[in-house]
């Protein structure tokens, strides 16, 4: 095994990191390794702890090195570890296509794997217009997004983005989306009288835009958009790949108000935070318009080399079961009580603080604009850290996005840590700017 320094060497030698500046990255010390982890603590090669403060980018459900998926993983390699989807099958696969079709909103019975968040978003994408296309309605090459959207970094996906920071430069290779402003379902209907016709489907991360900074859409907002697709003969498609399995405090968000939509995307914490897998659920309408004779070239064209990998299949389909068996969501209702106390007595209340959004166990803390001018969101990151946490933030938002199986007494230490952090840095700041 290499030394710690050793490894950071090697690391700033040859690794380019994502949405990292690679020329900070390779100046700021120090260098956070991680060595392993064990339930809701990540561990550095030095046997500090950290709490996983954001799952490990939102994707961690029940902890690490649980031993039921653990197990279930290990249980399917001794099977096999990979094999394709194009024209085989296999068990795991289908075990688990059977429980999400069972957990989804009602309606959604086809599953479509691949293997990232991105591709989920790709897949409906294509299979929206590609649906339309074989219903004589070739014209639907649009699709409608909202402000400050966040659906992946491929080109498709970065096409109905609407965060310019990531976005912006590459207009010119994009798709050309039409914007609607979030939670004003107005508006919505505004550009649908006007566009409908060349619109294929309109995307929308349901309830809170996680990625903008956990911006949160009004009661009944969902719901209105789901009445204007129907009204305006749109296809819906839901991104659920940060709000799903549990993180608004329902297994997905739709539930929340009670709509399916035509196609919805899943990801991250599928598989439990384990192993990359994604998922596009469509409805029977939908999957049926792909259906014809050969000759008629209907089908799909669309794959990836690891689509519904085997490993990831047996992952997610014990991190479903993990749900069942540890009641996860019923134990979760009095943690997001709790987590909402604490940020309105420890966070709301700092004077950096301009507003605190949450929804479920998603929690966006936005700094006040004199803090963002100084990059505080990342010193206070770091700060936090140096308190035995691990979080990353949105740009000046800060973010917890903790597992849903922390516990109370890891909530509040990493509540405490948060305010202590956001408190030393935006304290130090003020004093050295005067
Ligand atoms: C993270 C995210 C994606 C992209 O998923 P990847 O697995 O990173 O490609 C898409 N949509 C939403 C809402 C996300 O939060």
């Amino acid at each position: 095994m290499p030394t710690t320094p050793e490894l950071i060497a090697a690391d700033r030698r040859h690794l380019w990191h994502p949405f990292t500046q690679q020329q900070d990255w390779c100046e700021e010390e120090p260098v956070l390794v991680i060595d392993r982890a064990q339930g809701t603590n990540l561990y550095d090669t030095d046997g500090n702890a950290y709490i996983d403060g954001v799952s490990s980018l939102w994707c961690n459900v029940h902890g690490h090195r649980h031993p039921a998926i653990d197990a279930a993983i290990e249980a399917q390699l001794r099977r096999v570890a990979h094999t394709t989807m194009l024209g085989l099958s296999h068990e795991p696969a289908v075990t688990l296509a059977e429980r999400l079709v069972a957990l989804a909103p009602p309606g959604l019975t086809r599953v479509f794997y691949s293997d990232s968040g991105s591709a989920a978003v790709e897949v409906a994408l294509k299979a929206a217009f590609q649906w339309w296309a074989q219903r004589r309605e070739r014209q639907r090459t649009r699709f409608i997004c909202l402000e400050n959207a966040y659906h992946g970094d491929t080109l498709g996906a970065v096409g109905v983005g609407g965060i310019d920071l990531f976005h912006s430069l590459y207009r010119p290779l994009l798709l050309d989306a039409v914007r609607a402003r979030a939670g004003d379902s107005a508006h919505l209907e505004e550009l649908l009288a006007v566009h409908g016709d060349e619109i294929a489907a309109v995307i929308i991360e349901p309830l809170v835009q996680g990625a903008a900074g956990m911006l949160l859409q009004p009661p009944g907002y969902l719901r209105a958009v789901r009445q204007l697709c129907d009204d305006h003969g749109v296809l819906m498609i839901c991104d659920e790949v940060a709000t799903g399995f549990g993180r608004t405090g329902r297994m997905f968000a739709c539930e929340h108000e009670s709509i399916t939509p035509d196609l919805l995307c899943v990801g991250k914490g599928l598989t439990g935070g384990y192993l990359p897998l994604a998922a596009t659920l469509a409805s029977e309408r939908v999957y049926e318009g792909f259906l014809g004779r050969h000759e008629e070239v209907r089908t799909f064209f669309h794959g990836h080399t690891y689509t519904g990998n085997p490993l990831a299949c047996a992952a997610a389909v014990a991190t479903l079961e993990c749900f069942e068996r540890e009641r996860t969501l019923e134990a979760l209702q009095p943690k997001i009580e709790l987590l909402a106390r604490l940020l309105e007595h420890r966070v709301a209340t700092l004077p950096a603080v301009a507003a605190v959004r949450q929804r479920g166990f998603m929690v966006g803390i936005e700094l006040e604009q004199a803090a963002a001018e100084r990059r505080m969101g990342h010193q206070v990151t770091l700060a936090a850290r140096r308190r035995g946490a691990v979080i990353r933030p949105l740009g000046d938002v800060i973010v917890l996005m903790p597992p849903l199986s922390i516990s109370e007494a890891d909530l509040r230490r990493l509540v405490a840590i948060t305010a202590a952090a956001i408190a030393e840095t935006t304290v130090r700041r003020l004093r050295s700017a005067a």
